[in-house]
């Protein structure tokens, strides 16, 4: 039997072989995206990835003050060997492995673990950190499932290629997106910090996605704390710094550290100083989140200070950069960033990850087919009928022996096979539509919608008639679906309104 990632995690949890907190958290839905997104949202997350990872990697693992004497300040590629020596965003492993995660959900619809685990370790990766040497010793060399191979490892290579596990759940938001967040992470590194941090930064990358304002500074820590507080449980961690020792759990770490650090009000080196700015997470989450807390609301200086400020910086900017480029979309990213971008995967494919985003938003969000008159009209000529004063949708049926249903005429019966055969009836989250239940409420605020809206009003109620009988019978009797059918004629034939 196949399984869907939710009862494999769940499975995994009960047999303790992945390091998180079962919690509620996991169980909760995802807000479903605003009527009106725009996916370059998703094309702005995953360029602000590979860009932040371009500009970090040639002078990656040095420190800042090393940087800084060597460099100056870096706000552009730096001329790259493999680029033929000319200034252009190379990619590192962040870049390499989050969009072969995009590959592996392109290939196979959804994310499906063993096999994102067997892509990591077809093609070389560039500036591997040791935990994922140490998976691939694992899983490659010494044959181990990739149920077996995740390390024990609170380092930051999970958090890094992550962002992508959301794009199969755009049009479908459901608690599958946790699943996928924790069993992605843990494919590498199954560890506590790691699979918390990587489910938290998915939900703060979801809501970057959905935000049509800019946050408040310090909603970026209430949101990390709110999620890992309750994923992450009881751990110990212990800061590398003698300076400043901790031990505890990541998540307190953060909401004490970042909250005084906005607080004095330091500028990005001074906090990433004090908390240092290496690939373990207890360096890498505080960074982020204060990077994010200070400049969020510029995505250009928001990546240039990961950067020139952090140590892993390409790690570090990728996190940030996917985190502003979400908020943002792909306008608010710099042009001159994106167009020097090789855009390669491997070692020679380049323009790959333009290919590969492209794909994502035909499979994965692809707006529904527009609607001809010929639709319309087939749907409009049953008005009239609906219109008759002793129209009728049909009868309730009670048997004996069974539950009651509603026989809808055969009229009734053609409206919904015309809404089916004429484009009308597209999945979206209708059970979750508040606008939609709104104006069921209210029908008076029908006057102002637009065909789209119509369409998914339509849609919504012949799918609810399939969960509670009777639902469309009852739309009918209050004159609902007839308002409907009016406001889209008033749409359609304006002229004809008009003139009374
Ligand atoms: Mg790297």
């Amino acid at each position: 039997m196949k399984l869907d990632n939710i009862t494999l995690l769940d499975r995994l949890l009960a047999q303790g072989k992945i390091a998180l907190q079962p919690s509620i958290f996991l169980k909760q839905s995802p807000s479903p995206l605003p009527e009106n997104w725009d996916f370059e949202r998703v094309e702005g997350m995953m360029l602000g990835l590979a860009i932040g990872d371009a500009l970090g990697y040639p002078t990656e693992a040095e420190l800042p003050v090393t940087r800084q004497r060597l460099h100056g300040e870096i706000r552009d590629y730096l001329p790259n060997q493999y680029a033929g020596g000319y200034p252009r965003g190379v990619p590192s492993d962040d870049t390499q492995m989050a969009f072969w995660t995009l590959e592996q959900l392109l290939e196979d619809g959804a994310l499906k673990p063993g096999c994102l685990a067997y892509k990591f370790a077809q093609y070389p990766i560039f500036g591997m950190g040791s935990t994922i040497r140490d998976f691939l010793r694992s899983y490659k060399d010494q044959g181990r499932t990739w149920e077996e191979s995740g390390q024990s490892s609170a380092g930051n290579g999970a958090l890094m290629r992550i962002a992508p596990v959301l794009i199969p759940h755009l049009r479908r938001p459901s608690p599958a997106l946790w699943a996928d967040a924790a069993l992605a992470s843990m494919i590498t590194h199954n560890d506590r910090d790691s699979n918390a941090c990587c489910i938290a930064f998915i939900q703060i990358l979801w809501e970057c996605l959905r935000l049509n304002e800019l946050p408040e500074p310090t909603w970026w820590v209430d949101a990390f704390v709110a999620a890992a507080g309750e994923l992450e449980g009881n751990t110990l961690y212990s800061s590398r710094i003698p300076e400043l020792p901790y031990q505890g759990p990541l998540w307190q770490f953060v909401d004490r550290e970042v909250r005084q650090a906005l607080k004095q009000n330091l500028s990005t080196l001074e906090a990433c100083q004090r908390w240092h700015s290496g690939a373990y997470l207890l360096e890498t989450m505080p960074c982020v989140l204060y990077i994010l807390a200070r400049h969020g609301d510029n995505p250009e200086e928001a990546i240039i200070r990961a950067v020139n400020d952090t140590k892993d910086n390409d790690t570090i900017a990728a996190i940030v950069g996917a985190a502003v480029g979400a908020l943002h979309g792909r306008t608010g990213l710099p042009a001159r960033w994106i167009s020097g971008l090789l855009g390669r995967t491997r070692e020679d494919d380049d323009w790959r990850i333009f290919e590969l985003i492209e794909s994502a938003k035909q499979t994965f969000w692809r707006s529904d087919p527009p609607l001809t008159p010929e639709n319309i009209q087939a749907v409009l000529k049953f008005l009239p009928h609906f219109e008759q004063p002793d129209f009728s949708p049909g009868v309730w049926v009670t048997k004996r022996g069974s539950l009651p249903y509603f026989d809808y005429t055969s009229e009734v019966l053609d409206f919904i096979k015309s809404l089916a055969g004429n484009g009308f009836i597209q999945p979206f989250d209708w059970m979750n539509w508040q606008e939609g239940k709104q104006l069921v409420n209210d029908s008076a605020l029908l006057k102002n919608v637009n065909l789209q809206t119509l369409r998914k009003l339509l849609a919504a109620h012949v799918r609810a008639d399939r969960f509670s009988e009777g639902h469309l019978a009852a739309m009918f009797e209050s004159g609902h679906i007839t308002m409907i059918l009016k406001r889209m004629a008033e749409i359609f034939y304006p002229k004809v309104n008009m003139s009374g």
